[in-house]
């Protein structure tokens, strides 16, 4: 069990919460610096920014929101039915995401619950990270579709990356966040498929096609990041007059 004590210096209010997803038994400490996105009534959480520590690690636990020794972090909040069902279908997602949480998207350090006034709260404590320079196409592109393509080969689609809205820059590689849209797929992007007409044709994954026809194709990255699986596969060598086209596939 991990648990996280939230800190609001202004308000001088104090909240503790649990979680019992998380892996670790670490305690973090966390001092709020200020709000970032308000939330609705609607499933739109609130957004936080914060300085965090942790008792029992080498993670200095902060005296103050203004303690700059310590770690940024973010905190989604969730109070109402609404925002908690989002809340924990994103936690679902960076769940899935896991072996690429901190280069594609934010590490989540946890999912905590707690009660106010007898009502459930939720948060996600996760990695800072600040909206990306969009100066230099090229070199952006090429960190953006790093991470597009690991969070596509790892089994996610997003759903809304068409802007840079969600994307966020933290130790120089742009990551993604906000997965309240994001669905599990199993991406054929690359990958040459046979179809009842003898056709072989390659897939196309609709968000990665969108997103390499604006940020470029990288062919090495998406090989890497465990796409194209099926690139070797023995349609097109079988086919006896192999026509390759291109074709949307969900
Ligand atoms: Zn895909």
């Amino acid at each position: 069990m991990s648990t996280l004590e939230l800190f609001w210096p202004e308000k001088r209010s104090y909240l503790k919460l649990w979680s019992w997803t998380t892996e670790t038994d670490t305690d973090y400490v966390a001092h709020i610096i200020k709000s970032i996105a308000n939330g609705g009534r609607d499933h739109s959480l609130r957004v936080l920014t914060a300085r965090i520590g942790a008792h029992k690690t080498d993670m200095t636990i902060p005296k103050s929101n203004r303690d700059e020794k310590t770690l940024p972090a973010i905190v989604k909040m969730a109070q109402t039915p609404e925002q908690i069902a989002t809340l924990e279908r994103e936690a679902a997602m960076y769940r899935v995401l896991k072996k690429v949480q901190g280069r594609a998207v934010p590490k989540i350090y946890g999912h905590f619950r707690g009660r106010v006034d007898g009502k459930e709260i939720q948060c996600l404590l996760m990695q800072y990270g600040k909206p990306p320079f969009m100066g230099d196409r090229d070199y952006i592109g090429r960190y953006n579709m790093d991470a597009i393509y690991a969070i596509h080969a790892s089994g996610i689609v997003h759903g809304d990356l068409l802007d840079e809205r969600h994307m966020i820059e933290s130790r120089n590689t742009i990551m993604v966040v906000d997965l309240s849209t994001a669905t599990t797929h199993r991406c054929m992007h690359g990958q040459k498929v046979m179809g009842r007409d003898g056709v072989c044709r390659i897939a196309k994954c609709p968000e990665v096609a969108a997103l390499e026809e604006k940020y470029g194709s990288y062919y090495d990255l998406w090989i890497s990041a465990g796409g194209g699986h099926g690139l070797l596969s023995p349609c097109f060598e079988n086919a006896r007059s192999p026509t390759v086209e291109m074709t949307l596939l969900w």
